[in-house]
């Protein structure tokens, strides 16, 4: 049976605190692009804010659930533990001295896998780190013109995300023969995998921690899941058969109105997604003005006034030093 991989990340959901204190970090402070403000579908009492490109391209897009009722994440295994996002070459100094300036806790530029890399924990306890990949490696970038950050200097995209794993073996051959993925190599304790051409947004960073480690759990500071490029809705389901015959057990296909999604967890609990290139964010807004508004799903359209009056008022994103 021929192997339909996947194309890559198509965004990384996390879990926030407050969503002003989020807003102003992911827009204020690294000048992504709000490109949609939302609610979870499946709980509409909290918003869900989607943070891209300036034209919100499916791999560019880290999106949070601003859940600050939640505890502390536990580190374990079976849970995606850091994401990264790409920056243009020789950009990492200028994002250093910015980080400083606003108090973001950051540990010093090194290198991975051959990428100069500087790994920063967000204001909720999230992972983060930018990543510097050659132009050409980057995928479709739309610059925001409206971004505090020059367009030199913006961040590109998703580049890639790490998972703690209790059986390297178990997710590796998943990776591989259901996914699409090859192995690209080994550094330290971490297995790189890549799928495609093997450009940025394309890698998925494994390590296999000790078997006493705990099973991790969510929290305040968490990724909840990484969800993967399908062109389209016959790739999806050709993607989604695979995945059910090796026993993960999909959802159904779930309409997301700006794509279509599956929810599977891979064999070592990691939450995965695979989500449709289209129809993208502009599908129910002007396109010059996304994210300024509140987005509600048809079937939640009716109690609009409610659901409005119950989410946290949001202000224009500041940089809080
Ligand atoms: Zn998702």
């Amino acid at each position: 049976m021929s192997v339909t991989p996947v194309g890559g990340l198509h965004h990384v959901t996390a879990i926030a605190g407050p969503a002003q204190e989020n807003l102003d970090f992911y827009a204020g402070v690294l000048g992504m692009r709000l490109v949609k403000k939302s609610v979870n579908q499946d709980d509409p009492g909290t918003y869900h804010l989607f943070y891209a490109d300036a034209e919100g391209h499916p791999g560019t897009d880290l999106t949070f659930f601003p859940w600050s009722h939640m505890a502390q994440p536990r580190m374990g295994h079976g849970l995606s533990v850091e994401v990264s996002l790409t920056v243009p070459p020789g950009s990492l100094e200028f994002w250093s001295e910015r980080l400083t300036r606003y108090g973001v806790r950051q540990d010093p530029i090194e290198l991975r896998f051959g990428s100069r890399t500087l790994p920063l924990v967000d204001p909720h306890g999230l992972r983060v780190a930018l990543v510097e990949a050659p132009d050409a490696l980057t995928r479709t970038f739309a610059p925001w013109d409206d971004s505090p950050i020059v367009v030199e200097r913006q961040i590109r995209g998703l580049e890639s995300s790490r998972v703690w794993e209790h059986s390297l073996a178990l997710t590796a051959s998943f990776l591989t023969d259901v996914l699409g993925f090859r192995h690209l190599g080994t550094e330290g304790d971490w297995h790189r995998f890549a799928v495609g051409s093997g450009g940025t947004g394309e890698y998925l960073d494994v390590r296999e921690v000790p078997s006493e480690t705990r099973r991790g759990a969510w929290g305040v500071g968490s990724i909840h899941h990484l969800a993967w490029r399908v062109a389209d809705e016959a790739e999806q389901l050709a993607v989604r058969s695979a995945v059910d015959g090796a026993g993960r057990r999909p959802t159904p296909v779930i309409d997301r109105f700006w794509f279509k999604s599956v929810y599977f967890l891979e064999p070592g609990g990691v939450l995965f997604e695979l989500a449709t290139d289209g129809p993208g964010f502009a599908v129910d807004e002007d396109p010059q003005h996304l994210g300024e508004s509140l987005v509600l799903p048809p079937w939640l359209e009716g109690q609009r006034a409610s659901i409005a009056a119950n989410l946290p008022a949001l202000t224009s994103p500041h940089p809080e030093a």
